[in-house]
């Protein structure tokens, strides 16, 4: 052993920025839904790096397709075009209804895009006044860590000292449909939610709420942008979370699991009359669209499809939540689940709870201090999960 836990957490504390708060481990391996630290010991992903890792670790069909590009092409930049941008714009394409894909790298990337995109569309398609251009965000929002979405988000801790933020945000209660009503002017480009917020805790809205989005966007031509960064791509049992309302968003923001937990790949989907407000010149990204990543994205997608993920978390999901409800869980506030997309909200901080299941080999993560996310990979097998019911069952049952 060259380094043990202890030392590698010191060295990363000394000379790594503290703008985390990571569980005590250290995970040096990893393959399907196991990760192991430098001893040797084992431990179970309930966390899937947010959902970026909805297809397993290391996933052998993602990872002979990244080592097969790497002997290819890695980056040639947009100056020029590369093989594999038009396969993966097509399949995106085919696989969200749109017309048109436009790939950045991380989550919040896409998000720009998206604002960016719903700015200019309002400016010259709907024709609002210059700069007067407005978006409605929800509270209780995570849409990233940029200027744009750390303005859009009311997070006390993730705006502190970083002012002056964008203007032109309105913010409304979360599953409040009369409070998006009220919100909308003549200069309202677009409204941008999460289907389910994720980092809030798993927050379900109201059935009806994504319909009567979609309603008031296209009454009031409003674009309805539905960041599907976390709940996209069979995570919540459908492959999109606006699927669970049959409704279809004029713009799917997409990261994480397009990635394959390998790279970073993230896009925006949305149809021609939109897409189409982006010129040459007009925006861009070094490495988005890559070769490297294109690849790893196709078999990303070839996975979801192919293993069938939507049904796999539909149901594991719909099993996970009903051990879950049996179990004798003191202090236990509420359980809102869909799919393999679990929160566990308690009256307390969860910390220790999650300190007690790393002990038990069962690693997951506090989201807003009282809840408890779990999250495991969507490759999940029943034996794995029945295995993880045990091990939470001796932590969190009196
Ligand atoms: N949008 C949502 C809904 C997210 O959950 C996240 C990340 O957690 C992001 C955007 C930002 O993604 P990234 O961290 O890749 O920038």
């Amino acid at each position: 052993l060259t380094q043990t836990t202890e030392e590698i957490i010191e060295l990363t504390e000394h000379y790594g920025a503290h703008n985390y708060h990571p569980l005590p481990i250290v995970i040096s391996e990893a393959e399907g839904v196991w990760v192991k630290d430098p001893e040797g010991n084992k431990y179970m992903d309930m966390l899937s790096a947010y959902s970026a890792v909805n297809q397993g670790h290391r996933h052998p069909k993602i990872i002979k397709a990244l080592k097969e590009q790497a002997d290819k092409v890695t980056l040639t930049s947009r100056a020029f075009h590369n093989d594999l941008l038009g396969p993966l714009t097509k399949r995106i394409s085919k696989l969200t209804g749109k017309d048109k894909v436009l790939p950045m790298n991380t989550g919040v990337e896409a998000v720009e895009t998206a604002i960016k995109a719903a700015r200019r569309w309002a400016y010259e398609i709907k024709g609002v006044e210059d700069n007067q251009a407005e978006i409605i965000a929800a509270k209780g929002n995570f849409h990233g860590r940029t200027i744009n979405a750390v303005s859009l988000s009311n997070d006390p801790t993730a705006r502190k000292n970083y002012g002056p933020f964008i203007p032109n945000i309105k913010r409304v209660d979360f599953g409040d449909i009369d409070a998006v009503k009220r919100s909308i002017t003549e200069n309202t480009a677009a409204i941008i939610v999460e289907p389910i917020q994720g980092e809030a805790g798993i927050i379900i809205p109201p059935e009806g709420y994504l319909k009567g989005i979609r309603e008031i966007c296209t009454e009031n031509n409003v674009l309805f942008i539905a960041d599907e960064v976390q709940t996209g791509l069979a995570r919540t049992g459908k492959m999109f979370a606006c699927d669970w309302e049959d409704v279809v968003p004029d713009i799917y923001v997409l990261g994480k699991a397009l990635g394959g937990g390998v790279f970073p790949v993230s896009a925006i989907a949305a149809d021609k009359e939109i897409m189409d407000v982006f010129t040459p010149g007009s925006h861009g990204s070094t490495f988005g669209g890559n070769p490297l990543a294109c690849a790893v994205s196709l078999a990303a997608l070839d996975v979801i499809e192919k293993e069938d993920l939507v049904t796999r978390s539909l149901e594991l999901g719909e099993y996970f939540e009903k051990e879950l409800r049996k179990m004798n869980i003191p202090e236990l506030k509420a359980i809102r689940a869909r799919g393999l997309f679990i929160g566990l909200e308690f009256n307390h901080p969860v910390r220790g709870y999650c300190e007690k299941l790393k002990e038990e080999g069962v690693l997951c993560k506090e989201t807003h201090e009282n809840t408890i996310r779990l999250a495991p990979p969507l490759t999940i097998k029943h034996d794995e999960l029945d295995w993880a019911i045990e091990k939470i069952n001796n932590v969190l049952s009196s």
